[in-house]
């Protein structure tokens, strides 16, 4: 038997303003709250890892403070492009879809794919309408978008360099089994049909017996490093998830990037990392649960 864990990340980037002016901090703070409550209700009853991080990445992705689902960020057209992936450390069943204008939970829609377990990634127009059509929940296209989005879009236009952010989850449950998810819309001004690491395996979300992690940051980077199959790779050859973030990261800097990451290793170590001044975080355990916002 293993303690249950859960780490939640909201996302890392330029957020000074939320970091300093608590009027702005709070919701971010209360929504990490609610997705960790969310997440460690699943693992206080004994339900597993999986179930875990896609209930916290749920409820985040219906948080429009964050980048994901609702609120996410817009293409340079003005309209969301959401990406999502979940992975089952235990066994490998993973999903994960990229594009979606139309879908409430893109995690779900992910998991819809891991539980089918035909395809691991569907993408698109016609991806979006069979998921629709086989009992994943539709929802009309301005539910996703925010006004502050349309802001954050109109500041991006006039020259802006952008907000960024995704929200994910990694989860150790009672059985010792490691999951992982991720959500986001991207990056705001994205060229419509861009996918960024997000629901890419081995990118921006991986978990496997030795550990899970999710990422948040310039996707591109992260997806040219390989940045989540190699952190858990490094961590299964011995090195710690300090040391297999911290070197991950740099690899992005390399390639003019910055971000963050969330990693939890099959004997509850979990470590936080981020290259940006701010990253939305938290930890639930059996004991209680803990949010922060500045690096
Ligand atoms: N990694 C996300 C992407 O590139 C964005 C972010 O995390 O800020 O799509």
């Amino acid at each position: 038997m293993s303690d249950p864990i859960l780490c939640i990340h909201g996302g890392a980037g330029r957020w000074r303003d939320e970091i300093t002016d608590p009027a702005l901090a709070r919701p971010v703070h209360d929504g990490l709250d609610a997705a960790l409550a969310a997440g460690g209700a699943v693992l206080a009853s004994g339900g597993s890892a999986l179930d875990a991080v896609q209930a916290a990445v749920r409820t985040l992705e219906a948080d429009p403070t964050f980048n994901a689902g609702r609120g996410s960020a817009l293409t340079s057209g003005g309209w969301v492009e959401c990406d999502a992936a979940i992975i089952d450390g235990a066994d490998g069943r993973a999903g994960a879809v990229a594009g979606l204008r139309r879908t409430r939970s893109p995690v779900g829609a992910a998991r819809h794919l891991l539980d089918e377990g035909r395809h691991v990634l569907l993408a698109g127009s016609e991806g979006e309408a069979w998921l629709h059509a086989h009992g994943v929940e539709a929802c009309p296209e301005d539910w996703l978008v925010t006004d502050r989005a349309r802001r954050e879009l109109a500041r991006w236009l006039a020259g802006d360099q952008g907000r960024r952010g995704t929200v994910g989850a990694v989860a150790l449950d009672r059985d010792g089994r490691l999951a992982a998810a991720t959500s986001t819309g991207g990056l705001t001004g994205k060229r419509p049909g861009r996918v960024g690491d997000s629901p890419l395996l081995g990118a921006g979300t991986w978990a496997d017996a030795a550990a899970a992690v999710s990422c948040t940051g310039l996707g591109e980077a992260f997806i040219r490093t390989g940045f989540a199959l190699r952190t858990a790779l490094r961590i299964g050859d011995g090195a710690t998830p300090t040391a297999a973030a911290a070197d991950g990261l740099a690899r992005v800097g390399s390639f003019g990037g910055s971000g963050g990451a969330i990693v939890l290793t099959r004997d509850g170590r979990w470590e936080l990392a981020t290259s940006d001044s701010a990253m939305a975080r938290g930890v639930w355990t059996p004991r209680g649960q803990q949010t922060w916002l500045a690096r």
